[in-house]
């Protein structure tokens, strides 16, 4: 008789689910009951507690995180011919938020320490036409804030956080959506707050800004049949809410948990030749959204884990200067060498509050003896292009 091996999932949301099962299934029913599916006071007991959590003063709920960042940039101004700086080294949403509002994208390269925006290297993308800058707190470690503001305060241009993956992250104790003018955040399913679906929120502590998003995704309506600007149908739904509301006050404590299991990780991987763990600056806390390391070798590293039932991601292969749909920039290889490096050398592993301790050893065995495995010349991690 054979049993089936025990698969660990990049992310698990199934347990997540059976530990909340009775609160979600009892937050979800009065909506039901009630039959008032579109906004409503669950939507604002949601959005005044997530205010609350990222110590931002307003928070408008929207349908998706990149329905936020869209709804972040009409609400700053941007119009059809400005650029807005962001990171390459990111999910393609945040370009593509600023390509669907008419604006250019233009990219900085990442830090080889951080892997989020080089502020080093801001100043230098920053032309006439410059509105607004986009820093990403990618893997739920934020952006190295401070130079961007200063940098962005000197140069006028409006400061979005994207922090679609730092839901409770802290910089020099501020908290992601916080910081800037604005910010965005998604509750994609896998992030670290989770909807059953799609959805997103925008915080800020400009009540103007606040108020115009507010119009922008609600078909520029406050009152029924009253339309003060042409607006969006990008509104959260009510169920959504509800499951947010329950999951919320857990969120700490799973972040904490990430943190966790990530000092684990970094513990035992660092020992191992041929792999580099994330490096978190003291001024700052990650949550942890992905865990992601440089390994040597990936090819075999990727194998091994696949071989013994364990999931593993890339993100991202592809930087989005890269992309096909960006092809029109011009920008080839070799525009972004960091980025670019990234891509070829970093993997994804599991990480999710519920991961067990045992779990967690057998993939740091797995990425071990396949690393020991491997030939001396392919035990040395990728070294930038450029320097
Ligand atoms: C998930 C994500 C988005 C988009 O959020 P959606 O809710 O999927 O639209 C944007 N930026 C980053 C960095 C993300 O990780």
């Amino acid at each position: 008789m054979s049993t089936k091996p025990e698969v660990i999932p990049l992310v698990d949301l199934q347990t997540q689910y059976q530990n909340l099962k009775p609160q979600i299934d009892a937050a979800l029913e009065p909506v039901f009951q009630s039959a008032a599916y579109i906004l409503g006071p669950d939507v604002e007991r949601f959005e005044w507690e997530f205010a609350k959590f990222c110590q931002a003063k307003h928070c408008v709920t929207v349908n998706s995180g990149t329905a936020a960042l869209q709804l972040a940039l009409m609400a700053c101004g941007i119009q059809p011919g400005d650029e807005v700086i962001t990171a390459t080294n990111s999910f393609i949403a945040t370009a593509e938020a600023i390509s669907f509002v008419g604006a250019t994208p233009v990219f900085v390269d990442a830090d080889p320490v951080t892997y989020s925006m080089d502020p080093g290297q801001l100043e230098a993308a920053i032309g006439p036409k410059a509105k607004a800058v986009i820093p990403v707190h990618l893997f739920g470690q934020p952006a190295d804030m401070d130079p961007i503001l200063e940098i962005a305060k000197r140069h006028k241009l409006k400061v979005i956080e994207d922090a679609c993956q730092a839901h409770g992250a802290t910089y020099k104790n501020r908290t992601a959506g916080s910081i800037g003018d604005v910010a965005c955040f998604s509750f994609y399913p896998g992030k670290n707050l989770g909807a059953a679906g799609d959805a997103g929120a925008i915080t800020t502590n400009d009540a103007a800004i606040a108020k115009h998003i507010q119009l922008l995704r609600n078909h520029g309506s406050a009152k029924k049949y009253e339309h003060e600007i042409i607006g969006h149908n990008f509104r959260m739904d009510t169920l959504q809410a509800a499951v947010l509301s329950v999951k919320l006050p857990h969120l700490a404590a799973w972040n904490e948990k990430r943190r966790e299991l990530a000092a684990y990780y970094n513990a035992r991987l660092s020992e191992i030749e041929g792999v580099r763990v994330p490096q978190v600056p003291s001024d700052r806390q990650s949550v942890f959204h992905l865990y992601v390391i440089e390994v040597a070798d990936r090819q075999s590293v990727q194998a091994a884990l696949s071989e013994a039932h364990v999931q593993w991601g890339i993100h991202y292969p592809k930087p989005i200067h890269l992309q096909k749909a960006y092809a029109h920039l011009n920008l080839g290889r070799g525009s972004f060498p960091t980025s670019e490096r990234l891509a070829d050398c970093i993997i994804s592993l599991p990480l999710y509050p519920e991961l067990r301790r045992d779990q967690q050893d057998k993939i740091i065995d797995v990425v071990a003896l396949a690393l020991e495995a491997a030939s001396p010349d392919k035990k040395k991690l990728l070294t930038s292009v450029s320097s």
